[in-house]
């Protein structure tokens, strides 16, 4: 599952002692294992290899550069969701054509963009904005390859913040609609039509809603042939749930078992793409962060740690939980507490109600944290952001410094009127 194990009352991650790289460089910091972040890609991959079909990696759930390289060394791709994903992705050495593209809100320079960079697709999410992508490949004469982004209205049985396919949900285009815009976009001149996209939420644990939107998908594809229109991608997104705690989502083997059949030899011989993040970088991640304090309010515990929601938003926006344990297991009594930050928020926490042992100054890890960790911490309360390691075998690597004071104005102007 993970590398992140205890050696004697020691937590290590791989062959390092994660008390040596909080001494090293100071908390809080992020940490991942290039040994995870490789066995989870190559799992997922694994997989799926009785079709042809392309792993995109999500960015937005973990966009540093290293964790992209990572994946495009092993021959993934990448789901973007902004110009600034695109930047990444390409400056990473993801190649151009296993970049696909959605997004809601694609403006007119992120779409230049991807044209001129030559992705594998758009996943469109509306039809003003496939006239939009049909005029502006006109005017740079560069052909759009499309795929429509369907609202198949699954219920992915998922937190209601991270589910995306439903009619309720802004995402896509509904499926009663899919096959009027494809005809509509096989009317334009500057698009291409290659592909069907779908993504019906996050963190699923159950395999049944993928398996009811693909047959919908797929559904819709075999009418897009019958109109003559010819699709050569599916993409399923992503989605797949991982353990935060009791949780037991299908492993990638067991979704491919039930996906795989549903398109190989029914003369549907299409090339699938996926787009995990949370299962591919989730467990290959954790937050270090250091107690700075303990204190009681009337029968409440609390234990005030130098990490707070601007580094890891998830349990104040989802209610998400993360277990949390101590670096060094000592021989104290455990109590129940409230672990939190210190931000000026009530809904600053990072576990509620936790049985732990730990004094001032013990580090705590915080598990499950390379998803949707970093990439979403902001600079919040003026906080710097936090540095970002990577271990391999016996050695880390600091692949993102923690941002300086000065790092965090320097955009800031004074107009002349306040000098
Ligand atoms: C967020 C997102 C994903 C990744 O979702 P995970 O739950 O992290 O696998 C994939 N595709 C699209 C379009 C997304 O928005």
């Amino acid at each position: 599952m993970h590398d992140f194990n205890y050696k004697d009352k020691e937590l290590y991650c791989e062959d390092v002692s994660i008390a040596k790289i909080a001494e090293d460089i100071g908390t809080p910091f992020y940490l991942y294992s290039q040994k995870t972040l490789t066995n989870h890609f190559k799992n997922f991959d694994e997989a799926f290899s009785a079709i042809p079909h392309i792993v995109c990696f999500a960015v937005k759930a973990n966009p540093n550069i290293s964790v992209l390289k990572l994946f495009a060394n092993e021959g993934g791709g990448a789901d973007i969701v902004s110009g600034g994903e695109l930047f990444r992705a390409l400056k990473a050495g993801v190649p151009a054509e296993k970049i696909v593209y959605a997004g809601v809100g694609k403006t007119n320079n992120e779409i230049r963009a991807a044209l001129y960079a030559g992705i594998l697709m758009f996943n469109v999410e509306s039809s003003e904005e496939l006239i939009r992508i049909d005029e502006i490949s006109g005017r740079i004469g560069i052909k759009a390859r499309i795929a429509l982004r369907v609202n198949p209205d699954i219920d992915p049985k998922t937190h209601p913040y991270i589910s995306t396919g439903l009619k309720k949900n802004k995402f896509g285009i509904p499926i009663e609609e899919a096959l009027e815009s494809y005809q509509t976009a096989m009317r334009l001149t500057n698009v291409e039509i290659v592909g069907i996209h779908k993504h019906i939420g996050s963190q699923l644990t159950e395999i049944s809603p993928f398996v009811d939107a693909l047959k919908r998908i797929l559904r819709l594809a075999d009418n897009l042939k019958k109109e003559g229109i010819n699709i050569k991608y599916i993409d399923v997104g992503g989605g797949l749930g991982i353990t935060y705690k009791d949780e037991e989502p299908p492993a990638p083997k067991e979704l491919a078992k039930a996906i795989v059949p549903l398109i190989k030899g029914k003369k549907r011989d299409y090339t699938l793409i996926l787009e995990p993040g949370r299962v591919l970088a989730g467990n290959a991640g954790i937050l270090v962060t250091r107690v700075l304090y303990q204190k009681k309010s009337g029968r409440k515990n609390f234990v005030i740690v130098d990490a707070g929601m601007n580094d890891l938003i998830r349990p104040s926006l989802y209610s998400a939980y993360h277990n949390i344990i101590p670096v060094r297991k000592k021989p104290i009594k455990k109590f129940k507490a409230d672990i939190v930050g210190p931000i000026c928020e009530s809904g600053d926490f990072l576990g509620k109600n936790r049985e732990i042992a730990c004094e001032q100054e013990d580090l705590l890890a915080v598990m499950s944290a390379g998803a949707y960790g970093s990439s979403m911490s902001s600079n919040y309360n003026s906080r710097p952001l936090i540095a970002e390691v990577m271990v391999k075998g016996r050695d880390y690597h600091i692949i993102r410094k923690r941002q300086d004071y000065e790092d965090i104005i320097i955009k800031e102007e004074v107009p002349s009127f306040l000098r």
